[in-house]
C-alpha cells in the first residue's frame, strides 16, 4: 500500500504553494521540509510546522498517516511562542535553534534584492530602507551578501530560497510593484523613514542649504532652486533632491498604501 500524509498550509503560504490542503505520497522517510519544499514553499517561508499538533523541528521525519501543519512568519503570536520555547526546557536543543533563527529573523531590518525587484527596490528605498540590490549580481553573490551580511533576501525565485546556505529570505508573490510594496509592508511591519535614502545608491541623505547649493559639484537649475525651499542630496552619488512633482506623486501613492487620505 502506498504510503501518504496530509500537509496543510496556512496564510500566504496557500498563495506560495497553490494549494491549502493536499495528500502527499512518499516513499522511504522524507523529511517534513524536503515534502514541504517539493510541493514550492521554500524553507526560508516556514516559521512553524506542526506535526499531529506538536511543535516540530523542520527536519523531522514524516510517517505515513501524518498530519502537517505548515505556518508562514506570523507578527505578534510567533513572536511571543518564539520566546516560550526558548525558554522551556522541555523542548529540544535542535527545535531551538531553529526557533532561535526564526527569531532573530525579525530583528533584520536590511535587505538585499534580486535583479527582478528594481521597481519595488526605489519604493523601499524612498521609505527609507535599506536594500542593496545591482542587476548584475548572480545568484551566488546574492547569496553570499545575504549570508555574510545578515541581510533578507528579497527575490521572486523559489529555487534560490530552497538553497541550504540561505537563512533569511522573503519569496514575493505579487508580480505588480505596487502589490510587492504593499506585500513587503504587510509582512515586515517595519518603521520607515520616508525620503531619507538615495534611491540610487541606497546611501543616506543629508540636507543641504541653498546657499550650498551653489557650491554644489551637480550643478541644479537656478528655476528649481528658485521653486523650492528644501533640498538633500546623496552622500555617496551626490544626487540632489527636492520636494517635486516626483516627490508629491510618490507622497500620494504611500498614502493610499497606508490607507491616509489627508
Ligand atoms: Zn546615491
Amino acid at each position: 500500500m502506498k504510503k501518504f500524509c496530509y500537509i496543510r498550509f496556512y496564510d500566504r503560504l496557500k498563495s506560495i504553494s497553490n494549494k491549502e490542503r493536499c495528500i502527499f505520497y512518499f516513499n522511504g522517510k522524507p523529511a517534513i521540509i524536503d515534502i514541504v519544499e517539493s510541493l514550492g514553499v521554500p524553507h526560508t517561508e516556514v516559521y512553524l510546522i506542526l506535526k499531529n499538533q506538536t511543535i516540530v523541528s523542520i527536519y523531522d521525519w514524516v510517517y505515513p498517516g501524518d498530519f502537517i501543519s505548515v505556518f508562514p512568519r506570523m507578527h505578534t503570536f510567533f513572536f511571543d511562542l518564539y520566546k516560550q520555547v526558548l525558554l522551556d526546557p522541555a523542548y529540544p536543543k535542535k527545535i531551538k535553534k531553529e526557533f532561535w533563527n526564526r527569531y532573530q529573523n525579525y530583528r533584520i531590518r536590511q535587505f538585499v534584492a534580486d535583479v527582478h525587484l528594481g521597481k519595488l527596490v526605489k519604493y523601499l528605498r524612498f521609505l527609507g530602507i535599506d536594500v542593496l540590490y545591482n542587476p548584475s549580481w548572480d545568484d551566488d553573490e546574492l547569496i553570499e551578501i545575504s549570508v555574510s551580511n545578515k541581510r533578507i533576501l528579497l527575490t521572486q525565485d523559489k529555487g534560490i530560497l530552497k538553497n541550504k546556505r540561505v537563512q533569511h529570505g522573503f519569496y514575493i508573490i505579487h508580480r505588480d510593484p505596487e502589490k510587492q510594496l504593499e506585500e513587503f509592508l504587510n509582512y515586515f511591519q517595519i518603521d520607515f523613514k520616508p525620503f531619507t535614502r538615495c534611491s540610487l545608491c541606497n546611501d543616506l541623505l543629508i540636507p543641504i542649504t541653498k546657499q550650498d547649493l551653489d557650491n554644489f559639484p551637480i550643478e541644479i537649475p537656478e528655476s528649481i532652486k528658485q521653486s523650492y525651499s528644501e533640498f538633500c542630496y546623496c552622500k555617496s552619488c551626490y544626487k540632489v533632491y527636492w520636494e517635486g512633482s516626483h516627490y508629491e506623486r510618490l507622497s500620494n501613492f504611500f498614502n493610499k498604501i497606508f490607507g491616509n487620505t489627508t
